[in-house]
């Protein structure tokens, strides 16, 4: 550990900046500042009866479980988070924001619920663009607190368009057929974690949704984002 002013000097030198409203991060402060961190919109809501998830996935696809940490608009501060992750190389934070996430729901107790966690893929230009894949930390991070396994079962084959300025059914048309599941036989009928950054029409989680149960029709899906766009 270093010492109390050295410690000083270093966040002198190098401060450390809150991803939310940019303000400078206090000492103890370990990654998004106290006031970010009290106003935070959560969401907490997981049962089937009440879950916006769920209820926008009705009678596409079959989920098991669904949770998202929070909801954001387009031009709140939160919203920063996502851009960190996204687009400005911040893979660390989405890492963070992973176990933080776990650790805000820890009660779901979803280690309980789900086998393996399968990150949503970035289609291989974009992740040689970015350099990474958000959506993968974000695995990483929840892999740490529920000690499950990640698997890259899920391939996006189809480059389009990003899908940022599209309405719902430009969405699902442009998420449709895009990804390809790879699962090897010893690992079918497991119960799957699919984890993504936001969720805004679903269309990327029905659409990694078919291609999985196209290839494993026992598997059992639930789903995870750590934002749900309003
Ligand atoms: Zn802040």
């Amino acid at each position: 550990m270093r010492p109390k002013l050295l410690n000083e000097l270093w966040e002198l030198l190098f401060p450390r900046i809150c991803p939310v409203c940019e303000g400078r991060l206090l000492p103890d402060e370990s990654f998004i500042c106290t006031e970010c961190l009290i106003e935070f919109p959560l969401l907490r809501f997981e049962k089937t009866e009440d879950n916006k998830m769920i209820r926008t996935l009705w009678g596409s696809i079959p989920v098991a479980h669904a949770v998202s940490i929070f909801s954001y608009r387009h031009h709140s501060i939160y919203h920063n988070l996502l851009l960190q992750i996204k687009y400005r190389g911040n893979a660390k934070l989405a890492q963070q924001m992973g176990t933080w996430a776990a650790m805000q729901i820890r009660d779901l107790a979803l280690e309980e619920k789900v086998d393996v966690i399968v990150p949503v893929p970035l289609s291989r230009r974009k992740q040689w663009e970015r350099g990474y894949n958000q959506a993968y930390h974000l695995a990483l991070g929840l892999s740490k607190v529920y000690n499950l396994p990640i698997r890259k079962w899920l391939k996006r084959t189809a480059d389009r368009q990003t899908q940022t300025h599209m309405d719902a059914t430009q969405r699902m048309e442009n998420a449709k057929g895009s990804y390809e599941a790879k699962i090897p036989v010893s690992e079918r009928g497991k119960r799957i974690l699919l984890v993504d950054d936001v969720m805004t029409t679903g269309a990327t989680m029905i659409a990694c949704s078919e291609a999985i149960l196209k290839v494993d029709n026992t598997a059992e899906i639930s789903i995870f984002t750590l934002a749900l766009s309003k």
